[in-house]
């Protein structure tokens, strides 16, 4: 069976070589006669797994030693709930970038717990567009700002990281971590899911200043707690072993084939080539800012919706699979993290030059 190209927005596609690697060690880790899944997550051979796998993603991302790494489960989706607990212990006000679906959803909940006031809203342009840098006026007096700096549904990215000043800055890096290389220095918090462009589904990284430990609500839940996580060194209870050695493997991978550095270039050529084929014709159309265009998720429309369905089938069959937009959105959505590789992108641009052709 030959492996696909998978355009899922997540749980998304893996590296071969990783689950290669994954399959050969499945049985019998490294002659210790078991499975990673079957192993004590407080056994020498599984914390070697563990200390490895964030020593590679600290040196991935450059991580300031003044930052705790936690591999947590629950998704980016609980952490929309940690963050306001963990954080919203001052002046129980925090302001939000509301720019996309998993904006609103991380506002919801935090509107559970403090006092949420929204500084930019791209929601009236039905969030194709993303507020400039200048036009948002942050609260001096917020407990923390947070924002998405890509939003995996309707394809924007901000280019700029917003200055926040003394107030903490929390981002949701789920579909955009690991995609290129960030200042860490510049945010209080980064969080992400992994099943976009980390590992499996399970496992959730927040990297944390150290500074902010310790201020939570009292009342929030042990497991939430990124103090009592980081004192724990994340295994407070069983973490997600399984998805945490995939993970490391991701990140193994990465480092070998040239880090972030080389993962931006790769990126930005997939993005580009692909926005190009969009741009290039009058069949195709992304409703996305040029500016804010999105490098990891690029939907697409059809001149003629109608044709959505022939597309997707024809696609199908040259093994180009999930195209098929968010509901929300319509049309296609082709996500393009670190795993896509670059001839994944060059076989969906053929395609859709070769289906414009007989279609348009
Ligand atoms: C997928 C996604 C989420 C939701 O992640 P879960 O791990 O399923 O909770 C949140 N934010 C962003 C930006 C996402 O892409």
């Amino acid at each position: 069976m030959a492996r696909v190209y998978n355009f899922s927005a997540g749980p998304a596609m893996l590296p071969t070589e990783v689950l290669t690697r994954a399959r050969d060690e499945m049985i019998d880790y490294q002659g210790t006669g078991m499975s990673v899944m079957e192993m004590s997550h407080r056994g020498k051979t599984f914390v070697g797994i563990a200390e490895q796998a964030e020593a590679n993603l600290r040196k991935l991302l450059s991580i300031p030693d003044n930052y705790k790494v936690l591999f947590l489960q629950g998704g980016a989706s609980s952490q929309f709930g940690a963050i306001p607990l963990n954080l919203g212990n001052g002046s129980g006000k925090a302001d939000y970038l509301n720019t996309g679906h998993w904006s609103v959803k991380a506002i919801a909940e935090a509107k559970r717990l403090v006092d949420v006031k929204v500084v930019a809203d791209t929601q009236p342009q039905n969030f194709t567009t993303l507020p400039a840098e200048d036009e948002i006026t942050f609260s001096g007096d917020a407990d923390y700002a947070h924002y998405t700096p890509n939003e995996t549904i309707a394809g924007v990215e901000f280019p700029y990281i917003p200055d926040t000043g003394d107030v903490p800055l929390v981002a949701d890096m789920s579909s955009t971590l690991l995609s290129r290389p960030i200042d860490v220095s510049r945010f209080g918090v980064i969080y992400a899911g992994a099943q976009k462009n980390i590992g499996p589904a399970g496992l959730t990284i927040v990297i944390v200043r150290e500074d902010l430990l310790g201020k939570a609500r009292e009342g929030i839940p042990s497991m939430l707690d990124w103090s009592i996580q980081a004192e724990a060194d994340s295994m407070f209870n069983t973490p997600p072993t399984y998805a945490w050695y995939m993970a490391g493997l991701v990140f193994e991978q990465l480092l070998a084939s040239g880090g972030l550095e080389e993962m931006a270039k790769i990126n930005r050529r997939k993005a580009d080539k692909l926005y190009a084929a969009i741009d290039g014709s009058d069949f195709y159309r992304n409703p996305v800012e040029p500016a804010y265009r999105s490098w990891m998720n690029v939907p697409f429309m059809l001149a003629d919706d109608a044709l959505d369905k022939t597309f997707l089938d024809e696609a199908g069959r040259q093994g180009l699979v999930t195209l098929s937009g968010h509901r929300s959105v319509g049309g296609m959505r082709a996500s393009i993290y670190n795993a896509m590789p670059e001839a994944g992108v060059d076989a969906l641009v053929h395609f859709m030059n070769d289906f414009a052709k007989r279609h348009g």
